[in-house]
């Protein structure tokens, strides 16, 4: 029994549960999606709520590139470039058997500062909104000051008075814990039992406590949660909740959109943009959707991916159950190389303030992804870590004409052939040479 009821009846209501338990790729169109002039209001969040976050970030840069030099070039502010991906699109037709109309082009948040993942955006952010904060209540900081006066032994001690704390599968962990280090804040991680030995192995070296547990993502985050619960100097970053988090992605939309306006791409109704977003418990992907529907409008498609055997964000909003539910309530197991994706249970906030503005949602196999690893170093040279690949297969799945997609869209052969895809890479670079070659050695053994 499930929810006081059968898995029988769970299937019969909602067909596409038996394929999800099957762990066979899926894809599902969000009938339920409305024009974002309706749908904006369910985050409770609006554009000043972005702007905000993006003023905090602009008033961080100058603290960044002298803490962090290699954020100098950027000015201090933590952003990725766009890549076309020329030499992967026939490359792509060809393995999924189909024409692809559109230019693909790909997110290198892969190679974002700092952290070398999405997570650099929210957790990143979330650390600095707690750092300037408690500095602006304790007569460290002022608004108008230079915010390079934080990188000094007084602001260290001052932060070193606090902690934080995150439950994680290791990028969230990273980027919160050489962050929030850096400041001097005492931080601790609680890791997943999939997180990788040498994020560990790095944050400690950072002098972040690692709290390693034999169980996956939602345990760490409850142990975690409880820990800091009972400590009022402890600021709990709460993956499964997190406002912060969300707004921190969030502002990339409008980064996104000076990027593309520089490289001369339109985005507007006869030009739709496509975005294929890696999900995990959904705060990155969220809050970047958010962001990117604040800056494009209903001009943009958000698409979430995730591995066959985590598909809990699909599993959510496809039965409206949302955090009520977790994959292995129906017996999938959540064990996936995509480590920064095996999220048994989806955030419940995400969901439910998202599940209007996306327009759908698929699964990937852990060898489609490992073998698209091997495809992308082969084709274009860039080394990503499996999860940053779940977003490619999005480009032919919206495009095979499923369940009506384009036409319920009102998605015309004009448009599409007009349209721009693009592929939300979301981490790689911090991963030592030796894994990377390991992934390698998997993919193209899969590639043949
Ligand atoms: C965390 C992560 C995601 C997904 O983010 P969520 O907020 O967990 O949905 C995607 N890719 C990578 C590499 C990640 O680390």
């Amino acid at each position: 029994m499930i929810l006081g009821k059968t898995l029988e009846s769970w299937c019969t209501r909602y067909p596409l549960i038996r394929e999800l338990i099957a762990l066979q790729e899926t894809t599902w169109f969000n009938p339920g999606v409305a024009p974002v002039a309706q749908a904006l209001t369910d985050t409770g969040l609006t554009d000043a709520d972005v702007a905000d976050a993006s003023a905090r970030l602009d008033r961080f840069a100058a603290y960044l590139r002298v803490a962090f030099p290699e954020t100098e070039g950027s000015a201090g502010i933590i952003e990725s470039d766009i890549q076309p991906m020329t030499h992967l699109h026939p490359l792509l037709a060809e393995r999924y058997g189909q024409s692809l109309n559109g230019a693909l082009w790909l997110k290198r948040d892969s190679h974002l500062p700092i952290s070398g993942s999405i997570k650099a955006r929210g957790g990143i952010y979330e650390v600095l909104k707690q750092a300037e904060v408690l500095a602006l209540a304790g007569g460290l900081l002022t608004l108008d000051d230079d915010y390079a006066l934080l990188h000094s032994d007084k602001a260290r001690a001052f932060f070193g008075q606090y902690k934080i704390a995150v439950g994680s599968t290791g990028n969230l962990g990273m980027s919160i814990g050489i962050m929030g280090a850096a400041l001097g804040f005492q931080v601790t991680v609680h890791m997943s039992a999939d997180a990788r030995q040498w994020k560990k192995d790095k944050l400690r070296s950072h002098g972040v406590t690692v709290v390693e547990y034999q169980s996956d993502y939602s345990v760490a985050v409850a142990q975690g949660r409880q820990q800091a619960e009972s400590d009022p100097s402890c600021h709990f970053v709460d993956d499964e909740n997190s406002v912060n988090l969300f707004l921190g992605y969030a502002v990339a939309g409008e980064r996104l959109k000076q990027q593309l306006a520089a490289a001369q791409i339109s985005v507007d109704e006869q030009h739709p943009l496509f975005v294929y977003l890696p999900c995990g418990v959904g705060g990155a992907p969220g809050g970047v959707a958010f962001g990117l529907k604040l800056a494009f409008g209903d001009a943009v498609h958000c698409i979430f991916a995730e591995p066959t055997h985590s598909p809990c964000m699909l599993l959510g909003v496809y039965t409206g159950l949302h955090d009520e539910v977790s994959v292995q309530d129906f017996g999938i197991d959540n064990v996936t190389a995509a480590d920064g994706l095996a999220v048994g249970r989806a955030s419940g906030f995400v969901g439910k303030a998202m599940q209007r503005m996306l327009d759908g949602f698929y699964t990937v196999s852990d060898e489609e992804m490992y073998s698209l690893l091997a495809l992308m170093e082969r084709s274009e040279g860039l080394r990503l870590e499996p999860s940053a690949l779940a977003g490619v297969p999005g480009f032919a799945r919206v495009q095979a004409e499923q369940q009506g997609y384009l036409t319920r869209a009102g998605l015309s052969p004009q448009a599409m052939n007009n349209a721009t895809h693009l592929i939300w890479a979301t981490g790689g670079n911090m991963v030592p040479a030796d894994e990377m070659d390991a992934y390698l050695a998997k993919g193209r053994e899969l590639l043949g």
